[in-house]
Protein backbone atom coordinates (compact mmCIF):
# COMPACT_ATOMS: atom_id res chain seq x y z
CA UNK A 1 0.00 0.00 0.00
CA UNK A 2 1.38 3.36 -0.73
CA UNK A 3 0.70 5.97 1.30
CA UNK A 4 0.41 9.70 -0.08
CA UNK A 5 0.63 12.51 1.94
CA UNK A 6 -0.05 16.20 1.42
CA UNK A 7 2.80 17.58 2.55
CA UNK A 8 5.37 15.31 1.21
CA UNK A 9 4.05 14.66 -2.54
CA UNK A 10 7.48 15.44 -3.56
CA UNK A 11 9.66 12.11 -3.18
CA UNK A 12 12.66 14.15 -3.17
CA UNK A 13 11.58 15.96 0.09
CA UNK A 14 11.98 12.48 1.81
CA UNK A 15 15.19 12.04 -0.21
CA UNK A 16 17.20 14.49 2.55
CA UNK A 17 21.10 13.99 1.77
CA UNK A 18 23.17 13.25 5.07
CA UNK A 19 26.33 15.23 5.09
CA UNK A 20 28.54 11.97 4.51
CA UNK A 21 29.16 9.86 1.56
CA UNK A 22 26.50 9.87 -0.66
CA UNK A 23 25.59 6.07 -0.39
CA UNK A 24 25.28 7.15 2.86
CA UNK A 25 21.87 8.80 1.75
CA UNK A 26 19.34 6.97 5.19
CA UNK A 27 16.95 6.67 2.66
CA UNK A 28 16.90 3.06 1.22
CA UNK A 29 15.20 2.89 -2.16
CA UNK A 30 12.28 0.66 -1.22
CA UNK A 31 10.41 4.18 -1.72
CA UNK A 32 7.75 4.95 1.45
CA UNK A 33 5.71 2.22 0.90
CA UNK A 34 6.10 1.41 4.87
CA UNK A 35 3.93 1.18 7.88
CA UNK A 36 6.38 2.59 9.96
CA UNK A 37 6.62 5.30 7.79
CA UNK A 38 3.80 7.09 8.78
CA UNK A 39 2.54 10.35 7.26
CA UNK A 40 -1.00 10.28 8.36
CA UNK A 41 0.55 11.02 12.10
CA UNK A 42 4.20 12.52 11.17
CA UNK A 43 3.11 14.85 8.81
CA UNK A 44 -0.31 16.23 10.27
CA UNK A 45 -1.52 19.82 10.53
CA UNK A 46 -0.88 22.05 14.00
CA UNK A 47 -4.69 21.74 13.63
CA UNK A 48 -5.33 18.21 13.39
CA UNK A 49 -2.44 17.37 15.74
CA UNK A 50 -4.06 19.66 18.08
CA UNK A 51 -7.15 18.03 17.95
CA UNK A 52 -5.93 14.61 18.77
CA UNK A 53 -4.00 15.50 21.12
CA UNK A 54 -7.01 16.93 23.03
CA UNK A 55 -8.29 13.76 22.11
CA UNK A 56 -5.53 11.60 23.73
CA UNK A 57 -5.17 14.07 26.54
CA UNK A 58 -8.98 13.88 27.77
CA UNK A 59 -9.06 9.95 27.66
CA UNK A 60 -5.31 10.19 29.13
CA UNK A 61 -6.35 12.42 31.92
CA UNK A 62 -9.32 10.12 33.19
CA UNK A 63 -6.92 7.04 32.47
CA UNK A 64 -4.32 8.63 35.18
CA UNK A 65 -7.47 9.12 37.95
CA UNK A 66 -7.55 5.39 38.15
CA UNK A 67 -4.04 5.54 39.70
CA UNK A 68 -3.56 6.13 43.76
CA UNK A 69 -0.94 9.09 43.41
CA UNK A 70 -3.52 11.07 40.76
CA UNK A 71 -6.52 9.90 42.47
CA UNK A 72 -5.37 11.74 45.63
CA UNK A 73 -3.25 14.60 43.78
CA UNK A 74 -6.67 15.48 41.76
CA UNK A 75 -8.53 15.45 45.30
CA UNK A 76 -5.95 17.89 46.77
CA UNK A 77 -6.16 19.86 44.34
CA UNK A 78 -9.79 19.72 43.24
CA UNK A 79 -9.34 18.45 39.72
CA UNK A 80 -12.25 17.60 37.69
CA UNK A 81 -10.88 15.04 34.74
CA UNK A 82 -14.00 15.75 33.05
CA UNK A 83 -13.31 19.57 32.97
CA UNK A 84 -10.21 19.01 30.89
CA UNK A 85 -11.26 20.27 27.69
CA UNK A 86 -8.46 21.91 25.91
CA UNK A 87 -5.03 22.36 25.79
CA UNK A 88 -4.76 25.36 27.98
CA UNK A 89 -6.44 23.06 30.60
CA UNK A 90 -3.45 20.96 30.67
CA UNK A 91 -1.69 23.93 32.83
CA UNK A 92 -4.34 23.24 35.55
CA UNK A 93 -3.19 19.64 36.13
CA UNK A 94 -0.34 19.60 38.52
CA UNK A 95 3.65 18.70 37.32
CA UNK A 96 4.77 14.95 38.44
CA UNK A 97 8.55 14.70 39.73
CA UNK A 98 10.66 12.07 39.89
CA UNK A 99 10.51 12.08 43.43
CA UNK A 100 6.59 11.53 43.42
CA UNK A 101 7.39 8.57 41.43
CA UNK A 102 10.24 7.22 44.25
CA UNK A 103 8.06 8.64 46.77
CA UNK A 104 4.80 6.54 45.07
CA UNK A 105 7.05 3.22 44.33
CA UNK A 106 6.19 0.97 43.40
CA UNK A 107 3.14 0.55 42.00
CA UNK A 108 0.99 4.17 42.95
CA UNK A 109 1.04 5.05 39.08
CA UNK A 110 -0.19 1.97 38.30
CA UNK A 111 -4.01 2.12 36.47
CA UNK A 112 -4.33 -1.45 35.48
CA UNK A 113 -4.53 -4.50 37.80
CA UNK A 114 -1.36 -6.22 37.94
CA UNK A 115 -2.38 -8.70 36.16
CA UNK A 116 -2.52 -6.55 32.65
CA UNK A 117 0.86 -5.57 33.11
CA UNK A 118 3.82 -7.85 31.13
CA UNK A 119 6.60 -5.79 31.66
CA UNK A 120 8.52 -4.17 34.06
CA UNK A 121 12.00 -1.17 33.54
CA UNK A 122 13.50 1.14 35.84
CA UNK A 123 15.65 3.90 35.25
CA UNK A 124 19.44 3.41 35.36
CA UNK A 125 19.64 5.62 38.56
CA UNK A 126 22.22 8.35 37.23
CA UNK A 127 21.02 10.65 39.81
CA UNK A 128 19.61 8.66 42.57
CA UNK A 129 17.23 5.54 43.62
CA UNK A 130 15.87 4.50 40.05
CA UNK A 131 12.31 4.88 39.41
CA UNK A 132 10.08 1.80 38.02
CA UNK A 133 8.12 1.78 35.27
CA UNK A 134 5.48 -0.83 34.27
CA UNK A 135 3.87 -1.55 31.13
CA UNK A 136 1.06 -3.54 29.50
CA UNK A 137 1.11 -5.40 25.82
CA UNK A 138 -0.49 -2.10 23.94
CA UNK A 139 2.13 -0.09 25.98
CA UNK A 140 5.08 -2.45 24.47
CA UNK A 141 3.29 -2.25 21.15
CA UNK A 142 3.00 1.84 21.02
CA UNK A 143 6.62 1.62 21.92
CA UNK A 144 7.86 0.00 19.85
CA UNK A 145 5.78 1.53 16.99
CA UNK A 146 7.40 4.67 17.78
CA UNK A 147 11.32 3.30 17.69
CA UNK A 148 10.36 1.32 14.14
CA UNK A 149 9.43 5.02 13.36
CA UNK A 150 12.31 6.53 14.58
CA UNK A 151 14.30 3.93 12.98
CA UNK A 152 12.68 4.32 9.62
CA UNK A 153 12.97 7.72 9.62
CA UNK A 154 17.21 7.43 9.65
CA UNK A 155 17.09 4.84 6.14
CA UNK A 156 17.15 1.86 8.28
CA UNK A 157 15.17 -1.14 6.92
CA UNK A 158 14.25 -4.78 7.19
CA UNK A 159 16.83 -5.78 4.69
CA UNK A 160 19.81 -4.20 7.86
CA UNK A 161 21.59 -5.77 10.58
CA UNK A 162 20.82 -4.15 13.43
CA UNK A 163 23.46 -4.71 16.59
CA UNK A 164 21.94 -3.37 19.71
CA UNK A 165 25.10 -2.20 21.84
CA UNK A 166 22.85 -1.03 24.29
CA UNK A 167 22.23 -2.61 28.29
CA UNK A 168 19.45 -4.88 28.37
CA UNK A 169 17.86 -5.91 30.85
CA UNK A 170 16.01 -3.54 33.18
CA UNK A 171 17.41 -0.28 31.07
CA UNK A 172 15.14 0.64 28.56
CA UNK A 173 18.17 1.24 25.56
CA UNK A 174 18.30 -2.75 24.64
CA UNK A 175 15.05 -4.19 24.82
CA UNK A 176 13.21 -0.81 23.54
CA UNK A 177 15.40 -0.45 20.56
CA UNK A 178 15.36 -4.56 20.39
CA UNK A 179 11.38 -4.59 19.74
CA UNK A 180 11.28 -1.29 17.59
CA UNK A 181 13.92 -3.21 15.32
CA UNK A 182 12.34 -6.52 14.66
CA UNK A 183 8.87 -4.93 13.84
CA UNK A 184 11.02 -3.21 11.26
CA UNK A 185 11.95 -6.14 10.13
CA UNK A 186 16.03 -6.07 11.15
CA UNK A 187 18.10 -8.75 11.72
CA UNK A 188 18.84 -7.63 15.29
CA UNK A 189 22.16 -9.21 17.24
CA UNK A 190 21.00 -8.37 20.61
CA UNK A 191 24.80 -8.08 22.28
CA UNK A 192 24.53 -5.30 24.62
CA UNK A 193 27.30 -3.44 25.41
CA UNK A 194 31.12 -4.38 26.21
CA UNK A 195 32.97 -7.13 25.25
CA UNK A 196 34.46 -5.00 22.17
CA UNK A 197 36.91 -7.64 20.63
CA UNK A 198 33.39 -9.89 20.31
CA UNK A 199 31.67 -6.46 19.25
CA UNK A 200 33.96 -5.79 16.28
CA UNK A 201 33.83 -9.83 15.13
CA UNK A 202 30.69 -9.78 14.87
CA UNK A 203 30.49 -6.55 13.04
CA UNK A 204 32.67 -7.67 10.74
CA UNK A 205 31.12 -11.69 10.38
CA UNK A 206 27.48 -10.32 10.37
CA UNK A 207 28.12 -7.39 8.10
CA UNK A 208 26.61 -5.33 11.04
CA UNK A 209 24.97 -1.50 9.08
CA UNK A 210 22.92 -0.14 12.13
CA UNK A 211 24.24 -0.22 15.44
CA UNK A 212 23.05 1.30 18.75
CA UNK A 213 25.74 3.23 20.97
CA UNK A 214 26.18 4.91 23.68
CA UNK A 215 28.80 7.87 22.75
CA UNK A 216 30.74 7.58 25.09
CA UNK A 217 30.81 3.77 24.51
CA UNK A 218 31.26 4.67 20.44
CA UNK A 219 34.54 6.29 21.14
CA UNK A 220 36.09 3.68 22.99
CA UNK A 221 35.12 1.10 20.29
CA UNK A 222 37.29 3.52 17.93
CA UNK A 223 39.87 3.48 19.76
CA UNK A 224 40.39 -0.24 20.47
CA UNK A 225 39.99 -0.64 16.18
CA UNK A 226 42.81 1.70 16.30
CA UNK A 227 45.16 -0.34 19.02
CA UNK A 228 43.82 -3.45 16.68
CA UNK A 229 44.50 -1.82 13.55
CA UNK A 230 41.22 -2.65 12.04
CA UNK A 231 39.74 0.48 9.68
CA UNK A 232 36.18 0.18 10.06
CA UNK A 233 35.52 2.20 6.63
CA UNK A 234 36.63 -0.48 4.67
CA UNK A 235 36.16 -3.69 6.75
CA UNK A 236 32.46 -3.01 8.14
CA UNK A 237 29.38 -2.74 6.57
CA UNK A 238 28.08 -0.03 8.75
CA UNK A 239 26.37 2.77 8.20
CA UNK A 240 24.29 4.18 11.01
CA UNK A 241 24.85 4.38 14.63
CA UNK A 242 22.16 5.72 16.97
CA UNK A 243 23.33 7.39 19.77
CA UNK A 244 21.91 8.23 22.99
CA UNK A 245 20.89 8.03 26.44
CA UNK A 246 23.48 10.37 27.91
CA UNK A 247 24.26 14.29 26.78
CA UNK A 248 26.89 14.89 24.08
CA UNK A 249 28.09 17.76 22.24
CA UNK A 250 27.97 17.73 18.30
CA UNK A 251 31.93 17.36 18.15
CA UNK A 252 31.41 13.79 20.01
CA UNK A 253 28.99 12.90 16.77
CA UNK A 254 31.43 13.97 14.34
CA UNK A 255 34.42 12.17 15.86
CA UNK A 256 32.18 8.91 15.66
CA UNK A 257 31.01 9.71 12.10
CA UNK A 258 34.57 10.48 11.10
CA UNK A 259 36.06 7.54 12.03
CA UNK A 260 33.56 4.86 11.33
CA UNK A 261 32.16 6.85 8.45
CA UNK A 262 28.77 6.44 9.14
CA UNK A 263 25.54 8.46 9.88
CA UNK A 264 24.86 9.27 13.15
CA UNK A 265 21.76 10.01 14.86
CA UNK A 266 20.65 11.59 18.01
CA UNK A 267 18.27 9.41 19.67
CA UNK A 268 16.19 10.53 22.99
CA UNK A 269 14.28 9.10 25.66
CA UNK A 270 13.50 7.88 29.26
CA UNK A 271 12.39 5.44 30.95
CA UNK A 272 9.29 7.57 32.84
CA UNK A 273 7.64 7.75 29.66
CA UNK A 274 8.70 4.46 27.75
CA UNK A 275 12.25 4.60 27.23
CA UNK A 276 14.01 5.46 23.24
CA UNK A 277 11.63 6.59 20.92
CA UNK A 278 10.10 10.08 22.41
CA UNK A 279 13.08 12.16 20.55
CA UNK A 280 14.78 11.60 17.15
CA UNK A 281 17.11 13.39 14.39
CA UNK A 282 15.62 12.61 10.88
CA UNK A 283 18.06 12.60 8.04
CA UNK A 284 18.42 16.53 8.08
CA UNK A 285 19.54 16.35 11.79
CA UNK A 286 18.62 19.59 12.83
CA UNK A 287 17.08 18.93 15.91
CA UNK A 288 15.36 15.74 17.28
CA UNK A 289 11.44 15.91 16.44
CA UNK A 290 9.54 14.99 19.35
CA UNK A 291 6.66 12.57 18.33
CA UNK A 292 3.51 14.60 19.57
CA UNK A 293 1.00 12.51 18.55
CA UNK A 294 2.36 10.53 21.80
CA UNK A 295 3.30 13.44 23.70
CA UNK A 296 2.92 16.75 24.96
CA UNK A 297 5.30 19.02 25.35
CA UNK A 298 6.29 21.69 27.26
CA UNK A 299 9.56 23.51 28.10
CA UNK A 300 9.20 25.54 31.29
CA UNK A 301 11.51 27.81 33.67
CA UNK A 302 12.33 25.38 36.44
CA UNK A 303 12.10 28.21 38.67
CA UNK A 304 9.29 30.00 37.96
CA UNK A 305 7.74 26.93 36.48
CA UNK A 306 6.27 28.89 33.69
CA UNK A 307 6.48 28.23 29.73
CA UNK A 308 9.76 29.52 28.34
CA UNK A 309 9.75 31.70 25.09
CA UNK A 310 10.20 29.38 22.04
CA UNK A 311 13.89 29.32 21.01
CA UNK A 312 15.04 29.86 24.78
CA UNK A 313 16.19 26.77 27.47
CA UNK A 314 14.26 25.56 29.97
CA UNK A 315 13.31 22.34 30.97
CA UNK A 316 11.50 19.42 28.93
CA UNK A 317 8.14 18.71 30.36
CA UNK A 318 6.42 15.71 28.81
CA UNK A 319 2.20 14.32 29.30
CA UNK A 320 1.71 10.95 27.94
CA UNK A 321 -0.83 10.65 25.70
CA UNK A 322 -0.54 6.64 24.33
CA UNK A 323 0.74 5.16 28.02
CA UNK A 324 -2.25 2.97 29.21
CA UNK A 325 -0.66 1.18 32.31
CA UNK A 326 1.30 3.82 33.81
CA UNK A 327 0.24 7.65 32.42
CA UNK A 328 2.22 10.56 33.41
CA UNK A 329 1.03 14.32 33.33
CA UNK A 330 3.29 16.92 32.79
CA UNK A 331 6.42 14.86 34.49
CA UNK A 332 9.32 16.92 34.95
CA UNK A 333 12.42 15.25 32.97
CA UNK A 334 14.95 17.39 34.43
CA UNK A 335 16.06 17.55 30.70
CA UNK A 336 17.07 21.24 29.37
CA UNK A 337 16.59 21.68 25.90
CA UNK A 338 14.35 24.60 23.68
CA UNK A 339 12.46 24.29 20.75
CA UNK A 340 14.28 25.00 17.63
CA UNK A 341 11.92 27.48 15.15
CA UNK A 342 10.66 26.85 11.78
CA UNK A 343 9.86 23.36 9.66
CA UNK A 344 11.52 21.05 8.80
CA UNK A 345 12.77 20.35 5.40
CA UNK A 346 11.92 16.85 5.67
CA UNK A 347 8.40 17.61 6.32
CA UNK A 348 7.39 16.19 9.72
CA UNK A 349 5.37 18.87 11.62
CA UNK A 350 6.17 17.38 15.07
CA UNK A 351 8.15 19.69 16.45
CA UNK A 352 12.04 19.95 16.94
CA UNK A 353 13.85 19.96 20.16
CA UNK A 354 17.85 20.85 20.65
CA UNK A 355 19.99 18.59 21.47
CA UNK A 356 20.00 18.05 25.60
CA UNK A 357 22.25 20.15 26.96
CA UNK A 358 22.60 18.44 30.47
CA UNK A 359 20.12 17.92 33.70
CA UNK A 360 18.70 20.95 35.66
CA UNK A 361 20.92 19.13 38.79
CA UNK A 362 24.17 18.52 36.29
CA UNK A 363 24.37 22.14 37.13
CA UNK A 364 27.82 23.35 38.79
CA UNK A 365 28.34 26.52 40.30
CA UNK A 366 31.93 27.28 40.74
CA UNK A 367 33.32 30.85 41.84
CA UNK A 368 29.16 31.49 41.70
CA UNK A 369 29.22 30.55 37.95
CA UNK A 370 26.50 27.78 36.58
CA UNK A 371 28.56 25.66 34.53
CA UNK A 372 27.06 22.68 32.87
CA UNK A 373 29.67 20.29 31.84
CA UNK A 374 28.19 20.02 28.17
CA UNK A 375 30.11 23.55 27.83
CA UNK A 376 33.43 22.32 28.56
CA UNK A 377 32.88 19.23 26.55
CA UNK A 378 32.27 21.19 23.24
CA UNK A 379 35.53 22.96 24.10
CA UNK A 380 37.33 19.92 24.24
CA UNK A 381 36.37 18.16 21.45
CA UNK A 382 36.55 21.33 19.39
CA UNK A 383 40.30 20.69 19.67
CA UNK A 384 42.13 17.73 17.35
CA UNK A 385 45.12 17.45 19.66
CA UNK A 386 42.08 16.34 22.48
CA UNK A 387 41.70 12.70 22.70
CA UNK A 388 38.29 10.61 23.15
CA UNK A 389 37.78 11.04 27.01
CA UNK A 390 38.09 13.85 29.75
CA UNK A 391 37.13 14.27 33.29
CA UNK A 392 35.74 17.57 35.28
CA UNK A 393 36.67 17.11 38.91
CA UNK A 394 35.32 19.69 41.12
CA UNK A 395 37.65 19.96 44.14
CA UNK A 396 36.08 21.61 47.17
CA UNK A 397 37.93 23.83 49.28
CA UNK A 398 37.58 26.07 52.02
CA UNK A 399 38.63 29.09 49.76
CA UNK A 400 35.97 28.07 47.06
CA UNK A 401 35.76 25.09 44.68
CA UNK A 402 38.29 24.33 42.31
CA UNK A 403 37.92 22.74 38.97
CA UNK A 404 40.56 20.39 37.42
CA UNK A 405 39.89 18.62 33.96
CA UNK A 406 41.78 16.33 32.88
CA UNK A 407 41.92 15.65 29.58
CA UNK A 408 43.56 13.21 27.37
CA UNK A 409 45.46 14.03 25.00
CA UNK A 410 45.68 11.70 21.10
CA UNK A 411 48.76 9.07 21.16
CA UNK A 412 50.63 11.20 18.53
CA UNK A 413 50.09 14.55 20.81
CA UNK A 414 51.40 12.56 23.97
CA UNK A 415 54.35 12.09 22.72
CA UNK A 416 55.39 15.43 21.33
CA UNK A 417 58.07 17.58 23.47
CA UNK A 418 56.84 18.95 26.85
CA UNK A 419 57.04 22.90 25.43
CA UNK A 420 54.39 22.16 23.01
CA UNK A 421 52.39 19.86 25.55
CA UNK A 422 52.29 22.99 28.03
CA UNK A 423 51.48 24.91 25.14
CA UNK A 424 48.36 23.21 24.54
CA UNK A 425 47.44 22.63 28.12
CA UNK A 426 47.49 26.87 28.43
CA UNK A 427 45.30 26.92 25.44
CA UNK A 428 42.77 24.69 26.67
CA UNK A 429 43.23 26.89 29.79
CA UNK A 430 42.21 29.46 28.03
CA UNK A 431 39.47 28.18 25.41
CA UNK A 432 37.47 26.88 28.31
CA UNK A 433 37.87 29.94 30.23
CA UNK A 434 36.41 31.92 27.68
CA UNK A 435 33.31 29.65 27.76
CA UNK A 436 32.66 29.32 31.29
CA UNK A 437 33.96 32.40 33.14
CA UNK A 438 36.48 30.96 35.28
CA UNK A 439 39.98 29.85 35.05
CA UNK A 440 40.15 25.51 35.69
CA UNK A 441 43.22 24.01 36.26
CA UNK A 442 43.88 21.65 33.13
CA UNK A 443 45.95 18.64 33.26
CA UNK A 444 46.86 16.57 29.93
CA UNK A 445 46.60 12.71 30.61
CA UNK A 446 47.41 9.90 28.49
CA UNK A 447 45.51 8.04 26.17
CA UNK A 448 43.24 5.66 27.22
CA UNK A 449 44.08 6.49 31.13
CA UNK A 450 40.83 7.67 31.95
CA UNK A 451 38.34 5.25 33.93
CA UNK A 452 35.69 4.67 31.58
CA UNK A 453 31.89 2.62 32.01
CA UNK A 454 30.06 0.56 29.49
CA UNK A 455 26.94 2.47 30.58
CA UNK A 456 26.99 6.47 31.00
CA UNK A 457 29.88 8.17 31.46
CA UNK A 458 30.48 9.28 34.41
CA UNK A 459 31.61 12.63 33.59
CA UNK A 460 31.87 14.91 36.72
CA UNK A 461 33.65 13.78 40.23
CA UNK A 462 33.38 15.75 43.06
CA UNK A 463 36.36 15.90 45.31
CA UNK A 464 36.57 16.96 49.05
CA UNK A 465 33.78 17.44 51.44
CA UNK A 466 30.59 18.23 49.94
P1 LIG B 1 18.41 7.93 34.41
O1 LIG B 1 17.59 9.18 34.49
O2 LIG B 1 18.55 7.24 35.74
O3 LIG B 1 19.71 8.07 33.68
P2 LIG B 1 17.26 6.57 32.07
O4 LIG B 1 18.10 5.38 31.84
O5 LIG B 1 15.81 6.42 31.88
O6 LIG B 1 17.49 6.97 33.56
O7 LIG B 1 17.83 7.71 31.16
C1 LIG B 1 17.10 8.81 30.71
C2 LIG B 1 17.93 10.06 30.77
O8 LIG B 1 19.12 9.92 29.97
C3 LIG B 1 17.23 11.25 30.21
O9 LIG B 1 16.36 11.83 31.16
C4 LIG B 1 18.40 12.15 29.84
O10 LIG B 1 18.90 12.84 30.98
C5 LIG B 1 19.46 11.18 29.37
N1 LIG B 1 19.41 11.05 27.91
C6 LIG B 1 18.77 10.11 27.18
N2 LIG B 1 18.96 10.30 25.85
C7 LIG B 1 19.74 11.41 25.73
C8 LIG B 1 20.29 12.14 24.61
N3 LIG B 1 20.10 11.78 23.36
N4 LIG B 1 21.01 13.24 24.90
C9 LIG B 1 21.23 13.63 26.18
N5 LIG B 1 20.75 12.98 27.26
C10 LIG B 1 20.02 11.89 27.05
ZN1 LIG C 1 12.88 16.50 9.92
Amino acid sequence: MMRTSPVLRNKDTLQAPLNRKNNLTGQASDSNDSPFWEPKWETLSREDLESLQIRRLKKTVARAAQAPFYKEAFKKQKIDPERIRSLDDLRRLPFTTKDDLRQWYPYGFLTVSKDEVVRMHSSSGTTGRPTVVFYTQRDIEAWANLVARCMYMTGVRRSDVFQNMMGYGLFTGGLGFHYGAEKLGCLVIPVGPGNTKRQLFLMREFETTVVHIIPSYALYVAEVCQKEGIDPQNEFKLRIAFIGAEPHSEGIRARIEDFFGIAAFNSYGLSEVNGPGVAFECPYKKGMHIWEDAYIVEIINPETLEPVPEGEEGELVLTTLTREGMPLLRYRTRDLTKFLPGTCPCGRTHRRIDRITGRTDDMLIVKGVNIYPIQIERVLMSLPEVGNNYLIEVHKQETGDELLIKVEVKTEVFQEDMRYLEGLRKKIIHEVREEILVTPKVELVEPNSLPRTQGKAQRVVIVGKQ
